[in-house]
């Protein structure tokens, strides 16, 4: 069988691996430079901030056994610090998730996991796919390339009008995703907190979740005297201020992070915000109702079981797996 899938984040990755490890033979487009899709690695200067997701905790699931045996595991770190919870003011003892989990991350940034998974696929970078054709006699085309399965492997919102274009609507419109405004901060202060993460549970503080990379990756991510924090903003405050200035959002999450950290953190040497306008689904669709029996054009994602990196992972073997089955 001759698969295409559209994008190289976990969910196509995991597809295009499984069906080629049975034999067929696939072809992934992707419309970034790099595979990860949002296990994405930013790199600015001395600093390597994980712009999505921050840490890997697979949880004994399929991608748990690739990253430990299936792929090279010289980068990979467990995470031996915890995440504690903080209240906007101040860092809260204990309080972080409470269910015991191994947490993963690459010392050069969580993009190796993509760069691992994608190594002897056929990845076409910087290919966006802007429509599916679908020829008379059969099968689908991207760019006139021709297939017998065509995967769609992305945010819902996103696969929707990619789905139309081959006249194949499906019932996918109750996943929204949340956006997320995402602070990517490199300071000339040392930190090296008894955590790697600060988590807000209740959503009612925006600073929802600050990751301070160079405690996580010690070594790795930020010159020595200096540290590296990625802080996401939640769902209230990334719609809010989703279309304001960079400069604003930044003097309120500085503003923020000094009332918790202390007065070093309020003037970083370098400081960016990424934009996630699609970050994590809000809900999610059943395997079964997005894909009906029988079709060779699968749509697939987080969406399916769940915004995380395993799970998107887990979703992309779910369709390979039918498709062998189809
Ligand atoms: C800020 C943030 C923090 C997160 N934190 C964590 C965390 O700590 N732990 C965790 O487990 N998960 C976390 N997640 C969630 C996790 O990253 C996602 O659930 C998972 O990576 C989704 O994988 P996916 O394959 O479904 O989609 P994506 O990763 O979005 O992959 C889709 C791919 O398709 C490509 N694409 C889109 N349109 C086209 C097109 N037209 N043509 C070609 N290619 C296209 C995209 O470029 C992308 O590479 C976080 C996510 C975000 C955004």
């Amino acid at each position: 069988m001759r698969v295409g899938v559209i994008g190289a984040g976990m969910a196509g990755l995991a597809v295009a691996r499984r069906l080629q490890s049975q034999g067929h033979e696939t072809v992934v487009f992707e419309k970034s430079v790099a595979p990860g899709g949002r296990v994405a690695t930013r790199r600015i200067g001395p600093y390597t901030f994980d712009s999505g997701a921050t840490s890997i905790t697979p949880r004994g699931m399929e991608l748990e056994k690739f990253i430990n045996k299936d792929l090279d595991t010289s980068g990979l770190i467990v995470i031996d610090k915890p995440v504690r919870a903080h209240d906007g003011v101040r860092v809260l003892m204990g309080g972080g998730p409470s269910i015991p989990m191994t947490r993963y991350c690459y010392a050069e940034g969580n993009v190796r996991l993509g760069e691992l998974l994608a190594e002897g696929l056929d990845v076409r970078y910087q290919f966006e796919v802007g429509e599916i054709e679908v020829p008379a006699d059969g099968g689908y085309a991207v760019n006139g390339e021709s297939f017998e399965a065509l995967v769609v492997a992305m945010p819902a919102e996103q696969a929707r009008s990619i789905l139309e274009s081959a006249r194949d609507p499906r019932p996918l419109t109750p996943v929204k995703f949340r956006p997320c405004l995402t602070l990517l901060l490199g300071f000339a202060v040392a930190f090296d907190p008894p955590y790697h993460a600060l988590v807000e549970t209740e959503q009612a503080h925006p600073l929802t979740w600050i990751s301070v990379e160079s405690s996580k990756a010690p070594g790795h991510r930020a010159p020595e005297g200096h540290s590296a924090l990625v802080v996401q903003t939640g769902a209230d405050y990334s719609r809010r201020r989703f279309e304001a200035t960079d400069d604003l959002i930044a003097q309120e999450t500085l503003a923020e992070l000094t009332r918790l950290l202390g007065s070093g953190f309020d003037s970083p040497e370098v400081c960016e915000v990424k934009r996630w306008r699609f970050s994590l689904p809000e809900a999610t669709v059943s395997f079964e109702r997005a894909n009906p029996l029988g079709t060779r054009l699968l749509a697939v994602g987080d969406w399916i079981l769940g915004g995380r990196t395993e799970l998107a992972f887990e979703a992309g073997e779910v369709a390979a797996r039918r498709l062998m089955e189809t």
